[in-house]
């Protein structure tokens, strides 16, 4: 076993330079090798190296949170699960991934496919690009892998060893269990909000007893409800997009949990792209780029529950709703019965886990770009309050809520 080192771009080329899978895809004349450190993260390094004949990704995680420094000691190991979800990810939706090339443990490296030219799709949505293809890439790519990592068509041995592969990234799920669930419903002490601005309404939402019950009953079916592999981190500046392309990087934060999760963490982003459209104003009005976003919302969730409804009927493999007790006998409604069943609970989760994580963009520790670059506080306030609102609304009575066409209804009436 080889101690861990961070790589840096003086050392990269002489540790990585006889390392094959890297030589094949960007040539082996290392001298020439130009080496960037490009991580924009919260977490990893991540160099670009090109070589004379290609270039590529070089991810290592270091162990602790580059953002916050050595104090927050993170594990290493959070590398291999990122490298287990890549695979499971590119077997279940292929494409949407970038290509493994190499991955190292001890180092804590994962090689992978440079894309390019694509841009996060966060700063692209930021920037006021409308691309045609990331609603039915997403919609897809969520009901691939939520379906397919599941008991619904995974086979059980199988299955039951991936879950226990994935428990041990102890670590960031609890990131996610106090970031997300519990620190932007107290004065935690890596908080912060836009103030003064934001004050009285947080000081509502802290004491808003009912959204507190409705942010632990989501917490808890975060941390207890096992259903199949989440990406764990599904946010728009976890896609990588050109016009034509949608990739989805990042899944370090994989591990067994509710299908509804991925689901409700990437709409509410779309939502907040959307309130802060008034916010990235100067250079043309935002109108046409407010429908698109709610559009894709739409889309997204129409075209997830079609494919998964389509999977339902075609890979149900599992131990789930088998069809012994269903079209074996003749019984294709009853499975049709359970498929709703099954899309409204994760709807009404969804709902939830929306609503909280607009709630922790604002209030907690790790903020997004798309308020973040409104350089008016009053403006960009304004902007986070209906985000705020609205996740409050879907966290709460997300029960009574039953289409995306209602709540872009409200996000307007709000905007
Ligand atoms: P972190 O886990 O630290 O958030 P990411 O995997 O999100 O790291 O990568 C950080 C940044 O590096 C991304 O925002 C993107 O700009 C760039 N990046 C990561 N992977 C790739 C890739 N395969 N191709 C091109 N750029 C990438
Ligand atoms: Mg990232
Ligand atoms: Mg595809
Ligand atoms: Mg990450």
């Amino acid at each position: 076993m080889s101690v861990f080192e961070a790589l840096n771009a003086e050392t990269l080329p002489v540790r990585l330079g006889s390392n094959q899978a890297l030589t094949d895809r960007i040539g082996e004349d290392t001298g020439s090798w130009k080496v960037r450190e490009v991580g924009d993260g919260n977490l990893n390094l991540v160099f670009i190296v090109e070589g004379s004949r290609g270039s590529v990704i070089v991810k290592q995680a270091l162990p602790y949170v580059r953002l916050v420094g050595e104090s927050w000691p993170l594990p290493l190991k959070r590398s291999y699960f990122e490298y287990h979800a890549l695979v499971r990810q590119a077997e279940r939706d292929p494409g949407m991934v970038p290509d493994v090339l190499f991955f190292d443990r001890e180092q804590a490296i994962i090689v992978m496919e440079f894309l390019t030219p694509h841009i996060i799709l966060r700063r692209a949505l930021i920037e006021g690009q409308q691309l045609p293809r990331i609603a039915s890439d997403l919609g897809l790519f969520l009901a691939r892998t939520l379906f397919r990592g599941s008991d619904l068509a995974m086979e059980t041995r199988k299955r039951k060893e991936d879950v226990a592969l994935f428990a041990d990234n102890v670590e960031l799920c609890d990131i996610t269990e106090n970031l997300v669930f519990s620190d932007p419903y107290y004065e935690a002490k890596l908080n912060h909000h836009t103030t003064p601005q934001l004050d009285g309404i947080v000081a509502e939402l802290r004491a808003d007893r009912d959204l507190k019950v409705e942010a632990q009953r989501l917490k808890h079916l975060f941390a207890a409800n096992a259903e199949t592999l989440l990406h764990g981190d599904l946010h728009t500046g976890s896609v990588m997009v050109t016009p034509q392309e949608t990739k989805v990087i990042d899944p370090e934060f994989a591990f067994y949990g509710p299908m509804a999760f991925d689901v409700g963490m990437l709409l509410a982003n779309f939502w907040m792209a959307y309130f802060s459209q008034s916010g990235h104003e100067k250079d043309g009005d935002r109108e046409s780029m407010r429908e698109y976003l709610l559009d894709v919302v739409i889309d997204i969730w129409d075209v997830f529950r079609d494919e998964f409804a389509r999977l339902w009927r075609n890979e149900r493999k599992g131990i789930l709703y088998q069809a012994a007790l269903f079209e074996d006998r003749g019984d294709s409604l009853g499975a049709e019965q359970a498929l709703d069943e099954v899309l409204q609970s994760i709807w009404v989760d969804m709902l939830g886990f929306a609503g909280v994580e607009m709630h922790r963009r604002i209030l907690g520790l790790a903020h997004n770009a798309d308020f973040e670059t409104i350089a008016d506080a009053d403006q960009r306030a304004r902007c986070e309050t209906k985000a705020l609102k609205l996740g409050r609304h879907l966290a709460v009575n997300r029960r009574k809520i039953h289409s995306v066409a209602e709540i872009n209804a409200l996000a307007e009436r709000l905007e």
